[in-house]
């Protein structure tokens, strides 16, 4: 049986370790921080990819963490609404939707790899800072310094590179690939302790990226504190600052966005008083990197972040490694030779990924909220249908959706344009 090291154990290691395991393997997981804590925000798990979960046998593990998504409104920045679309199982999708704090989704796939391939199948601790392959196997070097009982150095037949933005072993393998891509926004990513909104399981887009910049919404957690509050996550791209550290724990304060929303009016939801109040701040850059001319070399290959590092805007990062992680074992499995296997797994992921990376760097959905700012002059409307046809939304929509492994089913997109004919206001 082949021997496979996985370097990182975020979401995408610990998920590739785990749909390995299911096809017969025993791989080892090598992490660099000392102890797996639930951080980060919020993450959006599409359809596609709660599938993944579902298949990993996860899906009752993950309802108890996660919310359901219903629906997803599109805003301007004064609260009128653009575009509206069901989500999940509510659009006629398989599998449902679903919102999760990022830490708490890793901790349940840590804690699932422990179950299932024992406590001893991950080394905390252990940095991986070089490698070198032959024609028989990789070796692995590490930096132990934070924790002295994990190896300096091991042997490996595979070698997957799983850890994230800033890969070590994807700069060891592209250096020219080592420069992130700063988009020129930055994002301040809090959380808010407060009452249910809409279906209590909405995700709102809000704001026109030109005058004021993003607003994206949705519940991550139910009942966080026993009384029926949810943990409400909440993300704000803002131009025109200098790029931030790369550093996905940076905290800041919210003084300077508290009042970039004042103008947007809800009647269910006060937007300043919900950044105002929040429990937790982030700061962190919009950045990707371009795309990989290539992922694997040899026995050596990339997955998650490391391969594909894109903007969080429509939500793919996460759900696009749990495709990775099932892809890659099934090629592993499937081909006896492992460097044809990793070519092969490469060949079935790096395009559409990449499309991906770029479509993301392009708004992605949110466009559909830059148009109408244009066309409006950021002015209230009285008519969105005059600035803005249903059909050319929903084109927008379908094609990114499409692209994104999600078409849409067709007697859904019919419900779709009634629900958002009827709910058209100008008052929001
Ligand atoms: C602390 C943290 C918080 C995050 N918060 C958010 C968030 O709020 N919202 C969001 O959309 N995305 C967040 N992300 C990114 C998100 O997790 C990824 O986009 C996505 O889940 C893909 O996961 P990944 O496992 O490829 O990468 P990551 O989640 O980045 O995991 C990579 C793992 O590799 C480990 N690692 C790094 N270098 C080495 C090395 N040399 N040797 C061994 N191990 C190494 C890291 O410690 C980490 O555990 C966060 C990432 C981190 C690390």
């Amino acid at each position: 049986m082949l021997d496979i090291a996985i370097i990182g154990a975020g979401p995408a290691g610990l998920a590739t370790a785990l749909r390995l395991h299911q096809q017969g393997f025993r791989p080892r997981l090598y992490e660099a921080v000392p102890e797996i804590k639930p951080l980060g925000v919020g993450v959006d798990i599409k359809p596609y990819a709660v599938k993944e979960l579902t298949e990993l046998g996860l899906y009752e593990a993950f309802c108890a963490i996660s919310v359901e998504a219903h629906e997803s409104i599109f805003y301007t920045g004064h609260g009128q609404q653009i575009f509206a679309e069901n989500c999940g199982r509510h659009m006629g999708y398989d599998h449902d939707q679903r919102f999760v704090h990022r830490g708490q989704l890793q901790m349940m796939l840590y804690n699932a790899v422990q179950a299932r391939l024992g406590e001893e199948a991950i080394t905390l601790g252990c940095r991986c800072s070089r490698f070198e392959q032959d024609e028989f196997g990789v070796t692995v070097w590490f930096d132990n310094s934070l924790n002295s009982a994990a190896p300096t150095q091991i042997r490996a037949d595979v070698v997957i590179g799983v850890d994230g933005i800033r890969s070590v072993v994807r700069s060891h393998l592209l250096p020219e690939s080592v420069r992130t891509h700063f988009s020129g926004l930055t994002l301040y990513r809090g959380v808010t302790v407060m009452p249910p909104f809409k279906t209590g399981g909405s995700i709102l887009h809000i704001g026109d990226p030109i005058r004021q910049g993003t607003l994206i919404v949705y519940p991550i957690q139910n009942n966080v504190d026993g009384q029926g509050n949810q943990l409400v996550n909440w993300v704000i791209e803002q131009n025109e600052k200098p790029q931030s550290e790369e550093d996905w724990n940076q905290h800041t304060g919210v003084k300077e966005i508290e009042h970039v929303f004042d103008d947007c009016k809800l009647d269910f939801l006060d937007v300043s008083q919900m950044i105002a109040s929040a429990r937790e701040c982030y700061l962190f850059p919009l950045i990707d990197h371009d795309p990989l001319p290539a992922w694997s070399f040899g026995r050596i290959t990339l997955l998650g972040d490391a391969a594909h590092a894109m903007y969080p805007r429509g939500g793919n990062s996460v759900c696009q490694a749990f495709v990775d992680a099932r892809v890659i074992a099934e090629k592993l499995a499937a081909i006896s030779d492992p460097v044809e296997a990793l070519k092969a797994y490469e060949l079935e992921r790096r395009e559409k990924v990449n499309w991906l990376v770029l479509a993301s760097r392009g708004e992605g959905p949110e466009v559909v909220r830059r148009i109408v700012e244009e066309r409006s002059g950021g002015k209230p409307f009285e008519d969105i249908e005059t600035i803005f046809p249903y059909e050319e939304a929903l084109s927008i929509f379908s094609e990114y959706h499409a692209k994104a492994g999600m078409k849409i089913p067709t007697e859904h997109a019919s419900a779709g344009a009634r629900k958002y004919k009827s709910v058209f206001t100008t008052s929001n």
